[in-house]
């Protein structure tokens, strides 16, 4: 079996100071990027993880548009001296065993950053943070954020947990990048939940499972189980390890009394072209849950403070987007904050200034997932209807969902909705 869970290293153990430029709570991809970029301007960067680091984390799967980011962070040379998978392309399979053509990112756009990678978590976060530090930034891992300070309205700093015991850490600017936990949303009563993207996942490891061959060895392949419910992920790893999950709605992921084990099983029985893939695999980790993960935060800032990478949103896994946005938003939150502190204004206004233009690309995955969920609508017959849409939907696949123009694919799809699986509460009676 695969540990999930790593040794704990203490390397980022540097010391911490009374005052910083930049606290950043988190030190995931959007962490590690924020940081970078801020230290690489001059200023003063503490990076606080509450875990060790390496550490295991989902989404190993990159989509092309990363390129971008990990060049301004130098990291394009280590990523082509690896040996992670290239992944070139994204396939899809229907109705359990309809297999579409791939794919292939660079029919658009025949440059290197058409090919990216298929990744472990804990290494590649890693790579990330250890960039982060040689460029000035400091780095302390098992120190847990427990608060964010305020005077008032404005962040003045956090307070940290380190062994036993807390300390006050004061800042200018204080990033949060803590990821799905979602620590300053959750705590400022931010968060709003996407009531259509209320799903459940169950994962784990293969080893021996089928793998295509040549260019399409690293693809993505998402098979969706003969009735819709559900789809599965097929992200292929080094060393002959597949990553594997299976997606659908919360209340028919998990219902009471099953086990993770048994609603995996279940789905795969209504996916034979994943069963082909895995006749002769075998499980090589325990299997790994998570749930109601789609949301937003109302707001992207206030005075002192900003939100970053999934901590200020994210958008159901299907399309990978997760750490490409959060290195994005990295690059985004580091470059406009620089400015705000250049300026001498760091008001939530100021702050929060790219929430809008940021917002809009988010919203052209949401709606790209929207229509993979809603029953009825295929990406084949609309391909076929409206071949002129080829280029935006490549485009949205690849992660330029920032470019102008991309967005008019979703008016000719019409009425994309999938259902709620939220339980409305009983009518009562008056
Ligand atoms: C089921 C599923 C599958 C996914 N698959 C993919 C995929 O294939 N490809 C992809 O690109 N994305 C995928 N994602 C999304 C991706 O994992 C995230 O979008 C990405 O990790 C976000 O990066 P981040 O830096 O914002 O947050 P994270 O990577 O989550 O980092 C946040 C860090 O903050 C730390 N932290 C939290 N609270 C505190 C605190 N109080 N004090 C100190 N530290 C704290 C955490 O320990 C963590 O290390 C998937 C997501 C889900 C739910």
């Amino acid at each position: 079996m695969i540990q999930a869970a790593f040794s704990e290293t203490g390397e980022y153990s540097g010391e911490i100071n009374d005052q910083y430029d930049v606290v950043v709570i988190g030190g995931g991809p959007a962490g590690a990027t924020v940081s970078t970029i801020l230290a690489e301007y001059g200023h003063d960067v503490l990076v606080l993880e509450r875990s060790t680091i390496p550490r295991f984390h989902v989404g190993e799967s990159l989509i092309p548009e990363t390129y971008w980011v990990l060049d301004r962070l130098g990291l394009v040379p280590q990523l082509k001296a690896s040996a992670y998978p290239k992944k070139f392309s994204v396939q899809f399979v229907s109705d359990g065993w309809k297999e579409s053509a791939p794919f292939y990112f660079d029919m658009m756009n025949p440059h290197e950053s058409s090919q990216t990678w298929q990744v472990e978590r804990a290494d590649f976060d890693k790579m990330l943070i250890d960039n982060a530090v040689a460029k000035g930034v400091t780095v302390r891992t098992q120190a847990q954020v427990l608060e964010v300070t305020f005077e008032g309205d404005r962040a003045t700093g956090v307070r940290v947990k380190l062994g036993a015991s807390s300390r006050n850490v004061a800042a200018k600017v204080v990033v949060d990048c803590s990821g799905n936990s979602a620590f300053l949303c959750n705590r400022l009563g931010l968060r709003v939940g996407d009531p259509l993207l209320q799903k459940g996942t169950v994962w784990s490891y293969f080893k021996g499972a089928l793998r295509d061959e040549g260019r399409d060895e690293g693809a993505t392949i998402i098979l969706q189980t003969e009735d819709k419910k559900s789809w599965f992920w097929y992200i292929p790893l080094r060393d002959d390890v597949v990553s594997i999950g299976c997606t659908g709605n919360m209340q028919y992921m998990f219902p009471k009394g099953s086990s993770p084990e048994a609603t995996f099983e279940r789905e795969l029985e209504r996916c034979p072209a994943l069963q082909k893939r895995l006749e002769n695999a075998t499980r090589c980790m325990d299997f790994f849950t998570t749930r109601d993960y789609s949301y937003r935060s109302k707001q992207a800032a206030g005075d002192g403070w900003v939100l970053c990478g999934d901590a200020f949103s994210f958008v159901d896994p299907v399309y990978s987007s997760g750490v490409f946005l959060a290195l994005k938003c990295g690059e985004i939150v580091a470059d406009n904050t620089h400015a705000a502190l250049v300026e001498g204004d760091t008001s939530g206004e100021r702050l929060g200034i790219w929430r809008d233009d940021y917002a809009k690309g988010v919203e052209n995955f949401r709606k790209l997932v929207y229509a993979f969920y809603t029953p009825g609508f295929s990406f084949g017959d609309f391909m076929r209807e409206h071949p002129g849409y080829k280029d935006h939907l490549v485009d949205i696949l690849i992660g330029a969902v920032f470019k102008p123009g991309v967005s008019d694919i979703f008016e000719a799809m019409g009425d994309i909705r999938p259902p709620s699986d939220r339980v409305e509460p009983e009518p009562t009676t008056a």
